[in-house]
């Protein structure tokens, strides 16, 4: 077999969504951490010599500083469609959102969520948290939901708060959840609903008030932004009502010599204390005004039609099996999950690294019950015996081409 040929990422242009990228390395991860695209470089490149303390000083920089990320949270909150009413937080990435929200939840306060949720909203919530079990289709998510939240308000007066958190795309098989119809489903029962979008945001518009829902969690570093800043947009109330979540400077109105008298502030602030993210912050907002100036339908078109090719591939490449929760054909974001019957998954994407220069996931992808149970069903629908016990994910982005895609294709159609 003859060596393979390095392939260069797409060109990283001037454009504001061209991505960086290494030359020879293809990058087929964007689902785990997506590159930086120029918007973000370029943001920060123009920020780095105003350094000035955000919020807390007088001078030119500060000034520049403080402005440069209000801005931010401006721009932020209107690519997420937030209302006017609504908190624009910004966090270290959807973890940390999903984490403050759930110390946001009022007392008593119940979760409805999924096994099939990524381990970042499995795990911030309460131990009496309802866990659904993986449903067979969209349709039977949202009867899932109906049906928890009238078992919940049984015999109760129905107010008591219980948040729905769900996320919008699988980090496992990139499989679309019904948002919109789950969020319905929660508001019919009075419960709230919060929206994981670390996998969708990057792919399709997230417009919390044309989808109706409460609470929606994003990631910095997926959406082409650097590592470190997330963002937790929704409902002011419960979180002007909750404890902060980080305690310190700027989260305090006024802080006495006794040590329980402390005012705390109201507002984003409240749940910020410390300095903050500040190029984080504005990076991921130059990325939010790119793809908001851009047609988004077109990127759409253009990445299901790699998609497409991608899935097609791996259908026809030898004792591959892909995994999915519901049918072939549901709507899905640039990622696809499969396993090579009779291969160790970590001694592939090893091979695939090293041998192809291809950069991909391989294991259970954060989300152990989803990812374990469709390995099991995978073996099923296959009949075979020799599936791996951890899987490969490729997930694609803006500056994915045809070629990177045929390349890992090849990859897999290559004896070893
Ligand atoms: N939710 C989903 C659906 C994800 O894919 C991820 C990241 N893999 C997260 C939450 C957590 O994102 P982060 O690691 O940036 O906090």
């Amino acid at each position: 077999v003859a060596a393979p040929v390095p392939v260069d990422p797409a060109p990283a242009g001037r454009g504001p969504l061209d991505v960086l990228g290494v030359p020879g390395q293809v990058n087929l991860d964007y689902a785990a951490t997506a590159p930086c695209a120029r918007a973000a470089a370029d943001a920060v490149a123009e920020l780095l010599p105003w350094y000035g303390s955000v919020h807390r000083g007088a001078g030119a920089l500060s000034r520049r500083c403080t402005l440069a990320y209000e801005r931010a949270r401006q721009r932020v909150g209107d690519f997420l469609g937030v209302r006017p009413d609504d908190h624009v937080i910004f966090t270290r990435n959807t973890t940390d959102a999903l984490n403050l929200l759930a110390r946001a939840l009022p007392s008593g306060g119940k979760v409805v969520t999924f096994a099939s949720e990524h381990h970042a909203n499995l795990l911030p919530w309460p131990v009496d948290t309802v866990r659904l079990p993986v449903p067979g289709s969209a349709d039977a998510a949202v009867r899932a939901v109906d049906a928890a939240l009238r078992e919940l308000r049984r015999g109760t007066d129905g107010s008591a708060p219980i948040l729905v958190a769900v996320t919008g795309a699988s980090n496992v098989t990139g499989e679309c959840w019904p948002v919109a119809d789950l969020a319905r489903a929660a508001h019919r029962h009075g419960a709230r609903f919060a929206l994981d979008a670390a996998q969708l945001a990057p792919h399709a518009e997230v417009d919390i008030t044309a989808l109706g829902v409460d609470y929606v969690a994003v990631s910095g570093h997926k959406l082409y932004a650097p590592f470190g800043v997330g963002v937790l947009a929704g409902r002011a109330d419960w979180l002007d009502a909750a404890p902060p979540y980080l305690v310190g400077g700027g989260a305090t109105r006024t802080v006495g010599a006794a040590t329980h008298d402390v005012g705390w502030a109201d507002g984003p602030g409240r749940h910020e204390a410390g300095t903050p993210n500040l190029l984080g912050a504005v990076a991921l907002a130059a990325v939010c005004e790119a793809l908001t100036s851009v047609d988004r339908a077109a990127l759409h078109a253009r990445e299901q039609a790699l998609l497409a090719h991608l899935r097609a591939g791996i259908a026809a490449a030898p004792d591959v099996v892909e995994l999915r929760t519901f049918g072939p054909d549901s709507p899905r974001v640039g990622i696809v999950s499969f396993v090579v019957a009779g291969r160790d998954s970590a001694q592939v994407a090893a091979e695939l690294a090293g041998r192809w220069q291809i950069g991909l996931r391989d294991g259970l992808f954060c989300a152990h019950p989803l990812a374990r149970r469709l390995l099991a069903e995978a073996a099923v629908r296959s009949g075979r015996a020799d599936l791996p016990p951890t899987a490969l994910r490729a997930s694609i982005g803006l500056g994915s081409t045809t070629q990177q895609v045929d390349r890992l294709l090849s990859a897999l159609a290559t004896p070893r």
